[in-house]
C-alpha cells in the first residue's frame, strides 16, 4: 500500500508555532477516500523545536539556500534555529525513505514546509521551506496544500 507523508498540522495536529492546526477538509476528505496510508509528520517539532513556539522565517533566501549554507532561520525573537529546521528536515526525509514514501501534501507558504511560495514578514514570496526543498532533492513529489 502507498504510503504518503502529511504536513501534520493539515490533517489536524495542534502542533503549529501558536499551538493550533490548520486543517484541509478537503484535503482530508480526498486522503480518506484514496486508499493510501497517511503519515503525519511536523518538521519543526521533528527538529526539536516546542510546541507552542515563537514563529520562524528564513532569511537570505529560501530553503534551498540553508540547505546549501546561504541563508539562516530565525525566531520573532532573533534566535538563530537553522540547526532545528536542518534537524527537521533531515528527520522528515528519514521518515519519507523509511516508508518508501513518494509523495508528501505539504502545507503552503510555512519555512518548513512551504512549497513554491513561503511567507516573508507579511509577504508571500516564491521559495521553498526546508523541508520541502530537501524532499524534493531527493525525488519526492510535493503537493502544496493551502
Ligand atoms: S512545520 Fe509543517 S507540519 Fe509543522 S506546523 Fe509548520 S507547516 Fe505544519
Amino acid at each position: 500500500m502507498d504510503v504518503v507523508l502529511v504536513s501534520a498540522c493539515l490533517v489536524g495536529v495542534e502542533c503549529r508555532y501558536d499551538g493550533a492546526s490548520k486543517p484541509s477538509v478537503s484535503l482530508i476528505e480526498q486522503i480518506k477516500c484514496s486508499g493510501v496510508v497517511v503519515v503525519p509528520v511536523c518538521p519543526e517539532q521533528l527538529g526539536g523545536l516546542p510546541t507552542p513556539r515563537a514563529p520562524n522565517e528564513i532569511i537570505g533566501g529560501d530553503g534551498g539556500d540553508v540547505l546549501d549554507g546561504r541563508a539562516m532561520v530565525k525566531d520573532s525573537n532573533g534566535v538563530d534555529r537553522t540547526e532545528n529546521f536542518l534537524r527537521g528536515a533531515h528527520q522528515t526525509l528519514a521518515i519519507a525513505r523509511l516508508l518508501n514514501t513518494k509523495t508528501a501534501y505539504l502545507k503552503q507558504r510555512s519555512p518548513s514546509c512551504g512549497f513554491g511560495l513561503i511567507k516573508r514578514g507579511k509577504e508571500v514570496v516564491r521559495g521553498n521551506g526546508v523541508t520541502a526543498e530537501l524532499l524534493a532533492r531527493n525525488g519526492i513529489k510535493i503537493v502544496a496544500v493551502d
